[in-house]
């Protein structure tokens, strides 16, 4: 029997991953006699009660697997890491008995789709999903969702991804006040330029949705940064506003890069991409609850197309000509990051999307540099 009762709380054999090692422990499982925690500890100290609890998190932010799933039992951890189910036979088996007893309710997808009214609903809704996907392909539904998103389920969507990469990643930013409302009032200025010359050449032309930038200081790995999350949130790392002292264009530069992110909804067509029904769904009932359930381990992976990289360098090339600043500030950047990662290593960024993830090959430098 892999469950025990020993010490009240039913508990689980299972496996972990804590997100940084690939080799799994063996662990306990179980749920704290409120339900609000999930606690680990290593397999071996089953006979010791006080032994130290290896991981602890609140049940609400793990993303339990649904009962209907016929794959493993998984679930993701806030901090990255997953906890599996045991791989003897009996593994899935005892997943479902623990979870059932140790009171876990099920996700609201999954609670959602017992209802028959929703049922209905979700099928008519997979079938013409499925039937535009088939015609126009998937990043074009996602495209028209992303504009469809109500304004309170973005603003949630946006809030959610930034408090976790803020939990996970980032310490608050050593910048002055000084040198951040510089910063923000130089871009704001930009644009706005922007905006004038867009007004008068396309007067129809969207305008930009709301941004909000953001100073954070973030991890070695992370390095002179700025990434855009699906929402309008772009967040810049001191180290970018360091190796820029005496440039502070580049700066823009790279702002007006992560701008054409939020231009384009790129984070949120990605973001429903990855999720699709859940974030379709999301849109005809208006929960996007479980478009909120995988944000976080959607974020560790997301990767923006080459696709988007190019339509957001042509969003900063266009908007540095606007403001009367040479695009080829960003081949000075590009020389500056590979210089900087040379001299201090480069780690695997915890942020594909993020700018300096992007290799600075010869066509993005070719692109900057033919720009007058
Ligand atoms: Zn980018």
């Amino acid at each position: 029997m892999s469950t025990s009762l020993w010490c009240g709380e039913p508990r689980l054999r299972a496996r972990w991953f804590d997100g940084r090692s690939a080799q799994a422990q063996a662990v306990w499982a179980w749920l704290s006699e409120d339900g609000r925690w999930l606690l680990l500890q290593a397999l071996a100290t089953e006979s010791n009660e006080g032994a130290a609890v290896l991981a602890r998190h609140a049940s609400r932010d793990v993303v339990w697997p649904e009962r209907l799933r016929h794959g493993e039992r998984q679930a993701l951890l806030p901090d990255g890491g997953m906890l599996c189910e045991d791989p003897a036979p009996e593994g899935r088996q005892n997943w479902d008995d623990w979870a059932r007893r140790s009171g876990l309710r099920d996700s609201l997808t999954v609670r959602s789709m017992r209802s028959w009214r929703l049922v209905g609903v979700s099928v008519l809704l997979s079938a013409g999903l499925l039937a535009s996907a088939w015609v126009w392909g998937i990043p074009w539904v996602a495209q028209q969702g992303a504009a469809l998103i109500p304004a309170a389920a973005e603003q949630q969507i946006s809030s959610e991804a930034l408090d976790y990469v803020d939990r996970m990643w980032l310490k608050p930013s050593t910048l002055s006040e000084a040198q951040q409302e510089l910063i923000t009032r130089r871009l704001a200025a930009v644009v706005r330029r922007d905006e004038i010359l867009r007004a008068g050449l396309e007067p129809l032309a969207e305008p930009l949705p709301a941004y909000r930038l953001h100073f954070r200081a973030g991890p070695k790995a992370l390095g002179p940064n700025a990434f855009a999350l699906p929402g309008g949130d772009i967040v810049l790392t001191d180290a970018l506003v360091e190796l820029a002292a005496d440039e502070p264009d580049i700066i823009t530069g790279v702002l007006a890069h992560e701008l054409g992110h939020v231009r384009h909804r790129h984070g949120m067509r990605l973001a429903l991409q990855a999720g699709m029904v859940a974030g379709v769904s999301g849109l005809l009932v208006g929960d996007f609850s479980a478009l909120l359930a995988g944000l976080p381990a959607w974020l560790a992976q997301a990767d923006y197309s080459r696709e988007f990289e190019r339509e957001a360098d042509l969003h900063a090339r266009q908007m540095l000509q606007a403001a009367g600043i040479s695009p080829r500030v960003m081949v000075r950047f590009f020389e500056r990051l590979t210089a900087y990662q040379r001299q201090r290593g480069q780690d695997k960024s915890p942020l594909p999307m993020a700018f300096a993830s992007h290799p600075a090959h010869a066509e993005r430098i070719a692109f900057f540099n033919a720009a007058p």
